[in-house]
C-alpha cells in the first residue's frame, strides 16, 4: 500500500526513473577517500553517489590499497592469467551513500596505498590488465545486495589510461563474440599526459588475439611507431566524455592533444567535454571538519568575513607566520609537477615576496620542486611558507584562511582546487587555460562580474599582473572583494548539475549508436 517506496518515486526527480533506471558500473585506479593522487580520486568518489540520487544503481570498482575498514570480503574468488601468470582476486563490498563500492583485492596492489602509480612500465601495465580484466567481470560475479548487476541496461565509466582496458575488453572478449551486446562503456579523459605509452611489444601483455593490436598502435611524431592503451579505449569507447569544454577543446589541437588530437578528431562524434562537480559535504566551509579544531571555524556567507579572519589567523599560527588580519595569504595547493607550474612561482617570487603578503605552498612531488618550496621556506622565513607533505586537512584549512588561490597550471584538465576555494570565499588567480578558463571568469571591475584572475601566458610576467590587480582589489576596493567572494560562494558547484549531465551521455551511449 503506502509504502516507504511510492513516497521514494513520487519525490524522484530523476526523469529516468522505472525502465529507464540503469545499472552504472564506475570502474577507477583511484577512488577518495580510500585512495587518491587527485582529481580522478574525488570524481570517483563523488560522480557514482550524485547518480545514484538519480535513481540509477551504482557501483564503484577500484583496487584494495590497503586495509579499509567498512568494506567487507564477500568470500568471491576467481582467478585471472596476465602473461603467463595465475593470479587471484577477492572483492570487498560496503553500500555507502546509496553506492555499491567493491574493491579488489589482489597481491600486486597491496601496501601501494602511498605509491599507487608505483613500479616499472611492465608492472603497472600488468597491474592494470588483471584489474580490468576481473573489473569487466565485476557484474556477474560479486553480488551486491545480494543480487549481481549482470549486463542489463549496464553502462561502465571507464577512467583515464589505467582503465581504458575496459571498453577493449567488453569489445575483444565478449561483444565481438555476441555477448554483453547492449552493455556500453563511457570512456573519461582526466589527463591525456598519461596514456599507457610501450614499445608495441607491450602488446603480448594485455592477453588478445593479433587481430587486435591495430587498436593500440599508434604513432605520432614523439614517439613514433608505440604502443598505445588510451588510443585504443577512445575508439573501442561507446563515448568519450572529458573533464572540461576547454579541455576538450585542446584535445583536438597539435599542441594540447599529445600526439592523440588524429584519434579525438576523428571519434568527435562521441566526444565532449563536462566540467566536474565538487563533493559539497566534504568542501563546504559551514561543514567541514578540518575547521573545528585549533582555532579555525565554519563559516557562510553571513559569516564569511569574521569567519574567514578567524581562520587565516589559525593558519598564520599554525604555520609560523605573522598573525595579521590585514596582510593577504596567497595559497598554492597542488602536486608538484611542471603541469602546476611551480616554476612560473619561483620565477616571481622575488616580486611576490617585496610585496606586503604572505604565500603557503602545499605540495608533493618532483624531488626539485619540492627543493624549491623548502628554498621558499628558508629564503623568505615570515613571509613565505613551503610545506612538502600531502595533507588533505592542511588542504582544507588552507582553502578556507587564505585570501587568494595561485593556480598557474600550464594546462589544467578541470582543476578542483579553484572551485574548492570559490566556494570558500578564496578569491583564485589562475593560467587561463582547460578548465581554468572555464570556470574562473575574469573580474570585470566596470559591471563587478567575474569570480577571479585569469592570465592569457603561462609566464611569470601574466600571473604578476594578474596578482597585482588582484592585491589592489583586495586592499582599496573592499566591495568589490566581497562581491568577487559572494559571486563563487552562490555558485552551484555541486555534483548534481554535472551528474544530469553524465546521464545524458550515458543515455546516448546506450540508446543512440
Ligand atoms: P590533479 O588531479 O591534476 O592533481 P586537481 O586540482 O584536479 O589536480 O585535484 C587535485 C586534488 O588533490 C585536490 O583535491 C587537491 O586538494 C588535492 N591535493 C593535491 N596536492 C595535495 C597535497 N599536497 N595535500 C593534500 N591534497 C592535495
Amino acid at each position: 500500500g503506502e509504502g516507504v517506496g511510492a513516497t521514494t518515486v513520487e519525490g524522484n526527480e530523476s526523469p529516468l526513473a522505472g525502465p529507464n533506471v540503469m545499472n552504472v558500473i564506475l570502474v577507477a585506479a583511484e577512488c577518495a577517500p580510500w585512495s587518491k593522487t587527485g582529481g580522478l580520486g574525488d570524481v570517483a568518489g563523488a560522480l557514482p553517489k550524485a547518480l545514484a540520487r538519480r535513481g540509477h544503481r551504482v557501483m564503484v570498482v577500484a583496487p584494495r590499497y590497503g586495509d579499509y575498514s567498512e568494506p567487507q570480503d564477500l568470500g568471491v574468488r576467481k582467478r585471472y592469467k596476465v602473461d603467463g601468470q595465475d593470479m587471484e582476486v577477492s572483492y570487498y563490498h560496503a553500500h555507502i551513500d546509496g553506492v555499491d563500492f567493491v574493491f579488489l583485492d589482489i597481491a600486486d596492489f597491496r601496501h601501494r596505498q602511498n605509491d599507487i602509480y608505483g613500479g616499472n612500465r611492465v608492472d603497472i601495465l600488468k597491474r592494470m590488465v588483471l584489474f580490468c580484466k576481473a573489473a569487466v567481470e565485476v557484474p556477474w560475479h560479486v553480488p551486491c545486495g545480494g543480487i549481481c548487476y549482470g549486463d542489463g541496461n549496464l553502462v561502465f565509466i571507464a577512467n583515464d589510461w589505467h582503465t581504458a582496458l575496459l571498453p577493449v575488453y567488453l569489445k575483444a572478449y565478449y561483444r565481438d563474440n555476441g555477448l554483453m551486446i547492449y552493455t556500453r562503456c563511457v570512456l573519461v579523459i582526466h589527463n591525456i599526459a598519461y596514456q599507457g605509452r610501450g614499445p608495441v611489444d607491450d602488446f603480448r601483455y594485455v592477453g588478445l588475439p593479433g587481430h587486435y593490436l591495430d587498436l593500440f598502435k599508434h604513432y605520432d611524431p614523439v614517439g613514433g611507431e608505440h604502443f598505445n592503451i588510451i588510443s585504443a579505449g577512445l575508439k573501442t569507447a561507446d563515448r568519450v566524455v572529458t573533464v572540461s569544454h576547454g579541455y576538450a577543446w585542446e584535445l583536438k589541437t597539435t599542441e594540447g592533444g599529445w600526439g592523440l588530437n588524429g584519434i579525438i578528431n576523428e571519434n568527435d562524434w562521441k566526444f565532449q567535454g563536462i566540467v566536474n562537480g565538487i563533493d559539497t559535504r566534504d568542501w563546504n566551509p559551514k561543514l567541514d571538519a578540518h575547521l573545528k579544531s585549533d582555532g579555525y571555524t565554519n563559516y557562510s556567507l553571513d559569516t564569511l568575513q569574521t569567519g574567514k579572519l578567524q581562520c587565516k589567523a589559525a593558519l598564520q599560527r599554525e604555520l609560523g607566520l605573522p598573525v595579521r588580519g590585514d596582510v593577504p595569504v596567497i595559497g598554492f595547493i597542488g602536486r608538484l609537477d611542471h603541469q602546476k607550474g611551480v616554476d612560473l612561482i619561483a620565477e616571481a617570487i622575488p616580486w611576490i615576496a617585496s610585496q606586503d603578503v604572505q604565500l603557503v605552498m602545499l605540495g608533493t612531488g618532483r624531488a626539485d620542486l619540492e627543493e624549491v618550496l623548502r628554498g621558499f621556506d628558508n629564503q623568505y622565513r615570515g613571509k613565505v611558507r613551503g610545506w612538502v607533505g600531502f595533507s588533505v586537512k592542511m588542504a582544507h584549512r588552507i582553502t578556507a584562511g587564505a585570501d587568494v588561490l595561485l593556480m598557474p597550471s600550464r594546462f589544467e584538465p578541470c582543476g578542483l582546487n579553484q572551485l574548492y576555494a570559490m566556494a570558500y570565499g578564496t578569491v583564485p588567480v589562475v593560467h587561463a587555460v582547460g578548465g581554468l578558463r572555464d570556470t574562473v571568469h575574469q573580474f570585470d571591475p566596470y559591471n563587478e562580474t567575474g569570480l577571479g584572475w585569469a592570465f592569457e601566458r603561462a609566464e611569470a610576467g601574466g600571473l604578476i599582473d594578474a596578482l597585482r590587480n588582484c592585491l589592489n582589489t583586495y586592499w582599496n576596493y573592499k566591495s568589490s572583494w566581497e562581491g568577487l567572494q559572494k559571486r563563487g560562494m552562490t555558485q552551484d558547484l555541486s555534483w548534481d548539475n554535472a551528474a544530469k549531465l553524465y546521464e545524458e551521455v550515458l543515455v546516448a551511449a546506450k540508446y543512440h549508436w
